[in-house]
C-alpha cells in the first residue's frame, strides 16, 4: 500500500468527508435497508391521505400492543377526528421532560369542491380546488384515484377508495393537444394549467329520457347514488381527494430508489414510526402524526391546535406547557435533494445529496431566514453526536440557494412550546409532485436516526 503523505494525513483528520452513504454500510446491513423498503412501500400505498395514515399507523401500533388511551395509560394511542394521532410510550420519569417526534400526514392533492359535479360538451366532470403546494401542470394526463369521506343526510359515514384496486375505474383530466395548444405553450409554466381546468372526467354515458337537460351528469348521480346511498347534496358534507392511482415502486436498476406519492412526509411518518415503536427508553417516549401542514398546519388537527397539550395532560396534572418546555423534539420531514438537471437552484456546497443519509436542518425558512425555527448550535451539536456515536451517516445542507425561494415545517409551530426542536429526515426528488423520488438508505438512516434520538437523547 502506497503510504499516505502529510496533507493526506491532515486533510482526513480536519476535513469533513461528504460521501454516499452505500459506501458506508456495514456488512448485512444492505439486506436490512432493501427489507426496510419492502414495509416502506406498503405503508405508503396504504396512507395516501391524512385519514389513511392515521389508520394504518393505529393497526401497526396495536399490532405492537398499544391500545386507545385510557385503555392503556402505559402504551396507548389518542386519535384526533381520525386525521392526528399521538401514540405514547410512559417511561421512568417526565423529570426532563419527554422525547417526541413529529411528522405530517398530508400530502398536497386535489380536492373536490363542495359542488364539483357539472356536465360540459357531453362529459361529466368534477371541479377541484388544489391543496398544498403543487405544480398545477403535474396532474394532467394522469390516472387519478379518488379517496375520501361522505357524510349522507342520515349521518352515515361512507368511506370512498375507487381507483386504486385493478377492477376499479379511474379518473383523470385530460390536457390540450398539441395540435391546437399554440396559446397555451406561450404562457408562463404557472399559468399553462390554470386552477379552474384542474377538472376531473367522470363520465360519458347520459341517461336516456328527453326530460332531462343534464343526462350524463344525471347518470353519474345515478351510479353514485346506488353505490353509496349518497345525493349531489352530500358533496358539501365531504371530503373527497383526488390522488395518483400508482402504486410505490422500485427506481432504477439498481432498485435504490423508491419512486411514490406522498414520500413528503410519509417517509419520515414510517421511519418515525418504527423508531418510536422499536425504541428502548427511560424517558417517555411521543410519535406525533400531525394533518395540514401543506396549508400552513392550520385547523384542529394541525400543529397549531392544543391537541399536543391534551397529549401530554394525559402525563402529568401540571400546566402541559411546563412539561413540553423540558422536552426534545424532532420535527421529521423531507428536504430537498439536487436534481442534477436543475443544479443551478442549490449552492451546491451547502445542498443536500440522494443516498448521503438524513438531513439535519438547523433552520428552515425563505431568504433571511425569514419565518424559520432556528435550533441553535448546542441543540444540533446533541442531536449530530447522537448520530456520530451510532455511526448513522447524515448531511446539512440548506433548500436551495437563499435568494431561490423556501419553505417551512411544523418547527417553529413546536418552537411555541419553549422547547428544542430540529428538523430531520430524507432528502426527496421532485417534491410535491405526484411522484416523489427517495432514496432507500435515506429513508432506512432516518429511521435509524430517529430510534438514536429517542434511546439517546437527554
Ligand atoms: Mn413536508
Ligand atoms: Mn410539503
Amino acid at each position: 500500500m502506497e503510504k499516505k503523505t502529510k496533507y493526506q494525513k491532515l486533510a482526513e483528520k480536519i476535513l469533513m468527508k461528504k460521501e454516499s452513504a452505500w459506501l458506508m454500510l456495514r456488512k448485512n446491513e444492505e439486506k436490512k435497508v432493501f427489507s426496510f423498503a419492502e414495509s416502506y412501500k406498503d405503508f405508503l400505498n396504504k396512507s395516501k391521505t391524512e385519514l389513511e395514515a392515521v389508520e394504518t399507523i393505529r393497526k401497526i401500533a396495536e399490532s405492537y400492543g398499544f391500545k386507545e388511551y385510557p385503555k392503556s395509560k402505559v402504551k396507548y394511542y389518542l386519535i384526533n377526528r381520525g386525521k392526528n394521532i399521538a401514540l405514547v410510550k410512559k417511561g421512568e420519569s417526565i423529570e426532563k421532560g419527554v422525547n417526541i417526534a413529529i411528522s405530517h400526514l398530508d400530502s398536497p392533492r386535489l380536492d373536490l369542491k363542495p359542488h364539483p359535479l357539472y356536465e360540459d360538451s357531453d362529459i361529466a366532470l368534477f371541479k377541484t380546488h388544489y391543496y398544498g403546494g403543487i405544480k398545477k401542470y403535474h396532474w394532467v394526463s394522469s390516472q387519478l384515484a379518488l379517496h375520501g369521506i361522505v357524510i349522507r343526510k342520515d349521518g352515515k359515514k361512507i368511506h370512498v377508495k375507487i381507483g386504486d384496486s385493478k377492477k376499479d375505474p379511474v379518473f383523470t383530466i385530460a390536457d390540450l393537444l398539441p395540435h391546437l395548444d399554440k396559446k397555451q405553450e406561450e404562457k408562463p409554466m404557472k399559468e399553462a394549467i390554470e386552477a379552474e381546468q384542474l377538472n376531473i372526467i367522470v363520465g360519458n354515458m347520459p341517461v336516456n329520457d328527453k326530460k332531462i337537460d343534464e343526462k350524463i351528469k344525471l347518470n353519474i348521480m345515478k351510479i353514485l347514488n346506488e353505490k353509496y346511498g349518497i345525493t349531489e347534496e352530500d358533496f358539501v358534507t365531504a371530503e373527497l381527494h383526488a390522488v395518483p392511482v400508482a402504486e410505490a415502486r422500485d427506481l432504477g436498476f439498481d432498485k435504490s430508489m423508491v419512486i411514490s406519492y406522498g414520500q413528503d412526509d410519509k417517509s419520515s411518518t414510517y421511519a418515525a414510526l418504527l423508531a418510536f415503536l422499536e425504541a428502548k427508553a427511560k424517558k417517555t417516549l411521543i410519535f406525533l402524526g400531525v394533518d395540514k401542514e401543506e396549508i400552513g398546519s392550520e385547523g384542529p388537527t394541525g400543529m397549531k391546535s392544543s391537541f399536543i397539550e391534551e397529549v401530554i395532560r394525559t402525563l402529568t396534572k401540571q400546566d402541559p406547557r411546563l412539561l413540553l418546555s423540558r422536552s426534545k423534539v424532532l420535527s421529521c420531514d423531507v428536504d430537498a435533494a439536487v436534481n442534477p438537471t436543475f443544479k443551478d437552484v442549490h449552492d451546491t456546497l451547502n445542498a443536500n445529496y440522494l443516498g448521503r443519509g438524513p438531513v439535519v436542518a438547523m433552520y428552515t425558512g425563505y431568504g433571511g431566514k425569514y419565518s424559520a425555527s432556528d435550533a441553535g448550535a448546542e441543540y444540533t451539536y446533541k442531536l449530530i453526536s447522537i448520530l456520530r456515536k451510532h455511526k448513522i451517516p447524515w448531511q446539512s445542507g440548506e433548500l436551495g440557494k437563499v435568494d431561490e425561494g423556501g419553505g417551512g415545517t411544523i418547527a417553529k409551530y413546536v418552537a411555541k412550546y419553549n422547547c428544542d426542536v430540529i428538523d430531520f429526515g430524507p432528502p426527496v426528488l421532485g417534491m410535491h409532485g405526484p411522484m416523489e423520488v427517495a432514496s432507500k438508505i435515506d429513508v432506512y438512516y432516518t429511521y435509524k436516526g430517529i430510534k438514536a434520538f429517542y434511546e439517546e437523547m437527554e
